[in-house]
């Protein structure tokens, strides 16, 4: 355990140095991390890796293009620690179980967590660099890329592509059978879809005074911005963590 609380820290302190934490989010991966790795050992920690440094490269691919949606999302740069929470919770709430329990689903609702987790944020990381505008998910009207509930061909493609790579990620210390992996990589894709639904529907949205553009954020060019549509306590991370929620029940309710 030492072990694990150790290398745990190194890759905080790293993610911090990098940019890609806040000192928040940084304390809430040790946290994160080691709780994994009680219930998972290095192999937990290892698929947390893989989601981890595959999102941050995502987040740091073309980031200058990916300047005008800062302006929409509610959070960009650094991750706080109510994004590792939104990402993370879940898997530390499984491993939690597995400790306690050691009901093998669990593990499997672990895999299903981090996928869900990656398959959303390639999603979205991609997805806002694609050539033509998203479309909702719900009207197919096109919506400003950033938009939560915008969907686009690449976002899709690369959704699959992230839940598919945590999956694989496992096959070197786990055997799983041709349905098993392609269940496991739905499960995941399932995640990033309730998230889009979710962001189409009920999540907060509001528009700036100023520029009048349509965003996520409380504040926008100085001013607090004007309540659009949305449930006013659900912002992008509880979005997150609700739709990591579901994919990981689902998953161990078929697989247990
Ligand atoms: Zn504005």
């Amino acid at each position: 355990m030492l072990a694990i609380f150790l290398v745990t820290c190194l890759v905080a302190y790293a993610g911090y140095r990098l940019k890609s934490l806040t000192l928040s989010g940084a304390v809430l991966t040790v946290v994160t991390g080691t709780v994994i790795g009680y219930g998972f050992g290095w192999f937990g920690l290892y698929l947390l890796g893989v989601f981890f440094s595959t999102s941050s490269l995502a987040s740091k691919y073309r980031a200058v293009d990916k300047a005008p949606v800062d302006e929409i999302v509610e959070k960009s740069g650094p991750r706080d620690y109510v994004q590792v929470l939104a990402n993370g919770g879940i898997g530390m709430l499984t491993a939690l179980a597995m400790a306690y329990t050691s009901n093998e689903a669990w593990l499997y609702a672990y895999i299903v967590s981090i996928a869900a987790a990656t398959s959303d944020t390639w999603g979205s990381e991609f997805g806002v660099l694609a050539k033509r505008k998203p479309r909702s998910i719900l009207t197919f009207r096109p919506v400003e890329p950033g938009t939560s509930g915008g969907v686009s061909l690449y976002g899709t493609v690369m959704s699959i592509v992230g839940a598919a790579t945590i999956v694989l990620a496992t096959y070197p210390f786990m055997t799983l059978d041709f349905e098993v992996t392609l269940a496991l990589i739905a499960l995941g894709l399932i995640g990033s879809v309730v998230d889009t639904l979710l962001g189409a529907t009920v999540q907060r949205k509001y528009r700036c005074r100023v520029c009048g553009k349509q965003t996520e954020k409380q504040m926008h060019h100085g001013e607090a911005t004007e309540y659009v549509k949305g449930w006013h306590w659900l912002g992008n991370d509880a979005v997150n963590f609700a739709s990591i929620t579901v994919a990981a029940l689902i998953c161990f309710f078929v697989f247990g």
